[in-house]
């Protein structure tokens, strides 16, 4: 029998709009949604499992799944021992202490002898040790920014994105402990036909992030300016020149990192360009 990946994904949470779009960038078609347990791919051979974030990086462990997305913050917790096959880029946030907002801050210490709550026990056990600081930790699974108005704790280390909770339950951030995006997680031995279908999997997220960071960029220029231009736009391999009907000018065509965007953009109109268009990339492949 041919291998067919089994890859487990958040059934509905944080993570998952964004691990299906991924997967739909990906050309890999399967239902989701519809409250069943598992789908499989209709045109790739993968099997979908729908589970809890929580019990992802043991069911890889286990074998249940070949691969999983989970946040870098559920799979160090658990310490599962997973291999991170790729970061994805979503679902970022960080792990955050939090103290109540009236409550001078002057360091870490001065969490010496104190409670916290929090869901990341083991992620806050490691940093405070390594910080030299004892604290007392109370692990809860939910809503931990109550804590403190509730009198279980003087601290809190919970999951921050914009901090706009943190500050709804007036509480402010003191220190940041660890940051966190999705990461595609596999079992450590897998077999040669399941690695190479990990393997192409990857090659699809791979050419869907560069598409993402890049744009395609189409504009005309006077030909005396075209080395000062052409120089911005390095391009894949280098940006195509075609001459236009009106004499003196070309078009050109480049792909820009999305990073070196704007300052470029603005040193390549200074130049001398025009009619600079600026188009989306659906997939980059290298
Ligand atoms: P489940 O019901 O599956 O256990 P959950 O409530 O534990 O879900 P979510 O709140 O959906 O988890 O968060 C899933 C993951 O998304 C977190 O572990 C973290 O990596 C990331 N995350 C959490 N909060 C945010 C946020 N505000 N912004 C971006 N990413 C976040
Ligand atoms: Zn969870």
């Amino acid at each position: 029998m041919s291998s067919v990946l089994r890859i487990a994904l958040q059934k509905s949470g944080r993570l998952s709009e964004d691990s299906y779009q991924l997967f739909k960038e990906c050309g890999i078609r399967f239902d989701y949604g519809t409250g069943k347990l598992k789908s499989v791919s209709s045109n790739f051979p993968a099997e979908f499992l729908f589970l809890r974030d929580d019990d992802i990086p043991g069911y890889v462990e286990d074998g249940v799944a070949d691969l999983g997305i989970v946040g870098e913050n559920v799979s160090v917790e658990t310490g599962r021992p997973v291999t991170t096959v790729h970061k994805l880029g979503f679902s970022k946030c960080r792990l955050s202490i939090a103290i109540p907002r009236g409550t001078d801050w002057t360091g870490i210490q001065d969490l010496q002898g104190k409670n916290i709550a929090t869901s990341y026990p083991n992620l806050l056990g490691h940093y405070l040790a390594g910080q030299g600081v004892k604290a007392e930790i109370h692990e809860i699974s939910g809503s931990v920014e109550i804590a403190p108005s509730i009198g279980l704790a003087e601290a809190v280390c919970d999951i921050v994105s914009s901090g706009s909770t943190l500050l709804s339950n007036g509480l402010k951030e003191v220190e940041t402990i660890f940051r966190s995006e999705a990461i595609l997680i596999a079992r450590p031995e897998l077999d040669a036909d399941k690695q190479a279908l990990v393997d192409k999997l990857l090659f699809r997220i791979k050419s869907v992030q560069a598409a993402k960071n890049n744009k395609y960029i189409v504009l005309n220029a006077p030909n005396h300016a075209l080395d000062q231009i052409t120089a911005l736009l390095p391009g894949m391999k280098s940006p195509t020149v075609t001459p236009l009907a009106t004499e003196g000018w070309s078009s050109v065509h480049s792909v820009l990192n999305e990073n070196e965007f704007w300052e470029n953009i603005e040193a390549i109109r200074a130049a001398g360009a025009e009619g600079i268009l600026v188009i989306p990339i659906e997939k980059m492949i290298y």
